[in-house]
């Protein structure tokens, strides 16, 4: 995935700075600050008492997988944290999760909330098995009433869509539909000045039509029309694709970030998550099971940690880190990961 960066653009990649929010035995939650952006993600609302102010503050988007309560029960939390604030919270999860946001809304009396100096707004993304959406908002200014919005239809479950990065999503089983998320960095085109430089060649705006060439997976022998810094002498207009991506090109591939809770290890299910985890640099993943209790996890539709290593395995991710583990293993957090890690590491 390529993208025409701006001119500006500096060479430094993103950052992404992923961190489970609480102790693998309590909560599900990922929060990924996107450090150059003053930003950060969340994914699933569980408790969020672990999270300081200032991180909660950071929050413009939240994915939560399903509304089971230990993965929404933290919204009353960050509501109470945002409130007053001027700003809009962008919300995403499975179908129902408009009408779950507006009944918590709806459960508090807003009459003074005029008085607020900021003004705090959720916009509600919902999507279905088939990759449809709705949305809706809710504004403090009408006391959160809800403003239905238009509907749409998401290619590849792309929920969020920015300049440097994107969030997909896939519906999973678990006795009722279940998101799972990645977060992508897109890739970057980068100049070497320097080269250019060496080169004779000038900046300007020939280097976008560069940049669009490599987009499009330009031929090497496409010529490209350049500018030189200095026109005196003989010098061609235009200079072979390959020649220029050879000498002054970077390109950087994005990182990538999965999130996977909650699902049962059918084989739709497994298929569904190596799809959008493939190559994934940290997958987290639920494996709160110990495999000789494979039986009541399937009955929870829930996987086994065994069955979570070897779901990374097939999606041939970098580094494969387990959560949500059954309050039944208490003390034994280490043995769940273990045989994690193990399936991920075999065959
Ligand atoms: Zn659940």
């Amino acid at each position: 995935m390529l993208r025409a960066p701006n001119e500006n653009e500096k060479a430094v990649p993103r950052h992404f700075d992923p961190a489970l929010i609480n102790d693998p035995f309590d909560d599900p939650g990922l929060y990924v600050d996107l450090v150059f952006e003053k930003r950060a993600l969340l994914f699933d609302l569980g408790d969020l008492g672990r999270l300081s102010p200032r991180k909660m503050l950071r929050i413009s988007d939240v994915f939560v997988t399903h509304l089971h309560m230990d993965h929404f029960a933290g919204f009353d939390q960050l509501l109470r944290r945002l409130l007053g604030r001027e700003m809009t919270l962008g919300v995403y999860g499975p179908r129902g999760i408009i009408d779950a946001v507006e009944h918590k809304l709806r459960a508090y009396s807003w009459n003074l909330i005029g008085g607020y100096d900021g003004n705090l707004t959720f916009r509600v993304t919902e999507m279905d098995e088939s990759g449809r959406t709705s949305s809706a908002s809710f504004s403090g200014r009408t006391q959160f009433a809800r403003r239905d919005e238009e509907k749409g239809q998401l290619s590849e479950g792309t929920l969020l869509k920015e300049s440097g990065i994107q969030v997909r999503a896939t519906t999973l089983d678990h006795g009722l539909p279940a998101l799972a998320f990645v977060l992508e960095e897109r890739a970057h085109i980068n100049i070497w000045r320097n080269r250019l430089n060496a080169m004779g060649l000038a900046v300007g705006p020939w280097l976008r039509k560069f940049k669009e060439a490599t987009l499009k997976g330009a031929d090497d022998q496409s010529p490209i029309n350049v500018a030189w810094a200095n026109a005196e002498g003989a010098k061609p207009d235009s200079l072979p694709f390959g020649l220029l991506k050879k000498e002054i090109m970077k390109t950087s591939s994005g990182r990538k970030i999965a999130y996977v809770v909650d699902c049962a290890y059918t084989e739709r299910n497994i298929e569904r998550i190596v799809k959008l985890a493939e190559g994934a640099d940290t997958l987290f993943i639920e494996g709160g099971f110990l495999e000789c209790d494979s039986v009541a996890a399937a009955a929870r539709r829930h996987l086994t940690a065994r069955q979570a290593g070897t779901i990374a395995r097939l999606a041939r991710v970098k580094r494969l880190v387990t959560f949500h583990y059954s309050p039944r293993y208490k003390g034994q957090g280490a043995e769940l990961a273990r045989e994690a890690q193990d399936a991920f590491l075999s065959g």
